[in-house]
């Protein structure tokens, strides 16, 4: 991470005029008198107090409320800013501060003395215990962590007056607590700085070294950077990309990860440095990554695009390594002066100063903040709320491993759907299961950091609207829904088409027809359908009546008459009522627009919900399901193909082979009947054979109700300790 540009050092002269004058800056017409007001609020209720380093307490507030203008906050937040102690300190009463400011400035005021109040036994216990008080209060309003954040800034940057023991304790809740926090706001400047801080105060001696070798040849290095920057922005120009470019330190924490991930030490250390590129537009942005990889030499395996996949913080960047004008490696970030507004500011940069009110971020709209507020309530321990936290926190989601080595961030939560649909759309809709670990897993399993994961698909499988519930990723349930919608819209087709077909007969006419004499043209125009798929559409869908579509048909004399329109009607009646009627049934399959009709499945292909199925009219024998991928589906002529589909209602069981090959054990047969018999799934019949090389084959027929209790029970089975494979047979 390099050192973002906000300056958080601790101001000992920092004035009101000066803060005011700051905050005009921004907000030209900010009420100057209530952001006075809640300083001498604050400067007289603390008036006989002074800090550790013996500096009059209102410094405090006052440098809190610098960090706060220098994230742009607006005047609530602000005022909030130097009342901050005052209810913990001066005994002021929030009645007070509603009645002196505001119900809003009161409210933030309460959320940050509640927090700091708690007091606990052990250390993992407080964490644990402040996170959820905060993860409360910031469902209520995030300001109220905002400000938290600046409080803790600026007792971090003065932490050198007070105890050496308080320091550590400081130091040890800031890094586990807050900082995760900042960079799950995405308020990165917030985050480096206060990473920087608690390596200052942690690990000391590692810090000290790395500043001294920033420091070190101090004048080289800023030639470097100097001549860096002016042969990057001559390659840019050449190519008319204009751009602000910047060199600096990266963070001392951040290199300090990289010596703790990598085991190397500090001679080993190169790039201290990186530059970054800010452009206008993204387009740009692309540009000058193009214009740095044909100059420099990229590292491979270095570049990330976060500019079309953000981070779950919403931050956004181009991030590459090339080998540099002085063939040293060098780190480069692009990205446009709005990305880098949210990358320092993160979540703050979103509250809208100019629009009092209106520009406050409801916590309902950041689903994460949701998220965890249920998980709050969900989860009893403590140690465990605070596993999950640091694990969401601290990564950002979790990281999993595709087959071919690639490691995918997905956030916290997300499912083996979640994963297919993160690899690709296609493989999210045929997704039947997963292997995780190389063992069989359903789809809603929930992933861990550090699985391996392969999905499993199948060309029959589509999504249903249960997949909704599963997914836990914006992308997944846009996809699934984008599907869902389509098979909507194929439906409304299909019943448009067949009403106006039916329409038509009386007139001796029909569809195809009508289209080759160019009949339809009038009625395109009229009623805005730009084809024959989307009259059918507005038909189905009720936008539009038979009998409008009909009357704008030049060939066809249409005669308004009672009895048309209650045929039409009754038609439509009719196709809708069927498909509920059956659709209630006690039957496994729908069978479209027919009633009362005996179904059973083929013995040949035994299809299971999920499956993609076909009906044949078997005569005498009422209908026949098939798999569409069925072997004797081709034998059967087309004529009698039915559509049919799974209905949900109803509780499935049927008939499945599964296929265990074990180890020649004896009495595996009977354990394996007993696993599967624990589960409540039934057992038709079993086979065994011996197979050479002392193994075991067996095939059960057992009955499932749906496919992913037939993977659940794949799961069960290969679990066992003998079991070598088990498959569908
Ligand atoms: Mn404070």
């Amino acid at each position: 991470m390099i050192r973002e540009s906000l300056d958080f050092s601790h101001e000992p002269e920092l004035t009101i005029d000066e803060l005011i004058r700051r905050v005009k800056a921004y907000y030209s017409d900010v009420d100057e008198q209530l952001i006075r007001k809640g300083y001498e609020f604050a400067a007289h209720a603390h008036r006989s107090q002074k800090r550790s380093s013996g500096e009059p307490y209102i410094i405090h507030p006052a440098n809190v409320v610098g960090t706060l203008i220098k994230l742009k906050m607006d005047i609530e937040t602000i005022v909030a800013g130097f009342l901050h102690d005052t209810i913990e300190d001066c005994n002021v009463t929030p009645e007070e501060i509603e009645k002196e400011f505001s119900s809003n400035i009161a409210q933030i005021v309460v959320g940050l003395t509640k927090i700091s109040k708690i007091k606990f036994k052990t250390r993992q216990e407080s964490q644990a215990e402040n996170f959820r008080k905060m993860v409360v209060a910031m469902a209520k309003d995030l300001r109220v962590i905002i400000v938290k954040l600046a409080d803790r800034m600026h007792n971090m940057r003065t932490l050198q007056y007070v105890s050496k023991e308080k320091q550590q304790k400081i130091a040890q809740e800031t890094l586990d607590i807050y900082v995760p926090l900042a960079s799950r706001l995405g308020i990165n400047s917030v985050k480096a700085e206060l990473e920087d801080l608690c390596l200052r105060y942690l690990h000391s001696e590692i810090y000290y070294r790395l500043a001294e070798k920033v420091d070190m040849k101090k004048s080289e290095r800023e030639d470097y950077i100097r001549t860096t920057i002016r042969v990057i922005k001559d390659q840019l120009e050449e190519y008319d990309v204009h751009a602000d470019v910047t060199g600096r330190p990266k963070t001392f924490y951040s290199v300090y990860k990289k010596m703790q991930q990598r085991g190397v030490d500090f001679e080993q250390i190169q790039d201290m440095l990186a530059f970054r590129i800010l452009t206008n537009n993204i387009t740009e942005c692309y540009k000058a990554l193009g214009v740095i990889h044909s100059a420099f030499k990229p590292v491979p395996g270095r570049f990330k695009d976060y500019v079309a996949i953000p981070k779950i913080n919403n931050y956004q960047s181009l991030h590459t390594t090339v080998i540099g004008p002085q063939a040293e490696r060098i780190e480069i970030q692009i990205r446009t002066h709005e990305m880098h507004e949210i990358a320092e500011k993160g979540i703050a940069a979103h509250w809208k100063y100019k629009e009092v009110g209106s520009g406050v971020i409801n916590a309902k709209d950041i689903d994460w903040v949701q998220e965890l507020v249920q998980f709050n309530q969900d989860v009893k321990s403590n140690s465990e709320f605070m596993d999950v936290i640091k694990n969401d926190l601290d990564m950002g989601g979790v990281f999993i491993f595709t087959p071919n080595g690639d490691v995918k961030e997905l956030r916290y939560g997300a499912t083996a759907l979640d994963f297919a649909y993160a690899v690709h759309t296609e493989v999210g809709n045929k997704c039947v299961g997963a292997k995780v670990n190389g063992k069989i897993v359903p789809l809603k399993y929930r992933l861990k950091s550090g699985d391996s994961v392969e999905v499993l698909t199948s060309k029959t499988q589509t999504p249903s609207k249960d997949w909704l519930k599963i997914v836990k990723s914006t992308r997944a349930k846009t996809k699934i829904r984008q599907f869902l919608s389509k098979i909507e819209r194929d439906k409304s087709k299909e019943l448009g088409e067949r009403m106006l077909e039916e329409a038509l007969k009386p007139y001796a006419k029909n569809i195809k027809s009508l289209v080759k004499k160019n009949d339809f043209n009038k009625a395109f125009n009229e009623l805005n359908a730009r084809n024959l798929e989307e009259l059918f559409i507005h038909i189905g869908t009720k936008r539009n009546t038979v009998i409008e579509v009909l009357k704008l048909i030049p060939s066809i004399d249409y005669k308004e008459s009672m009895e048309e329109k209650e045929k039409a009607e009754s038609y439509y009646q009719k196709l809708t009522k069927t498909a509920k009627k059956s659709a209630n049934r006690d039957n496994a399959v729908i069978v479209d627009g027919l009633d009362d009709i005996v179904v059973r499945m083929g013995r040949c292909c035994n299809p299971i919900p999920g499956d993609e199925i076909i009906g044949f009219v078997t005569k005498g024998r009422g209908i026949t399901i098939h798999t569409a991928q069925c072997d004797k589906i081709a034998d059967l002529v087309d004529t009698r193909r039915l559509s049919v589909e799974w209905n949900n209602e109803y509780v499935f069981k049927h008939p499945v082979n599964i296929k265990v090959i074990t180890h020649d054990k004896p009495g595996i047969l009977s354990s394996i009947s007993s696993k599967i018999n624990n589960m409540g799934i039934n057992i038709r019949s079993a086979h065994a054979k011996s197979l050479p090389d002392q193994k075991g084959s067996f095939i059960f027929e057992v009955e499932v109700k749906d496919y992913s209790e037939f993977l659940k029970t794949l799961s069960v089975i290969e679990a066992m300790d003998t079991v070598i494979s088990v498959s569908r047979a």
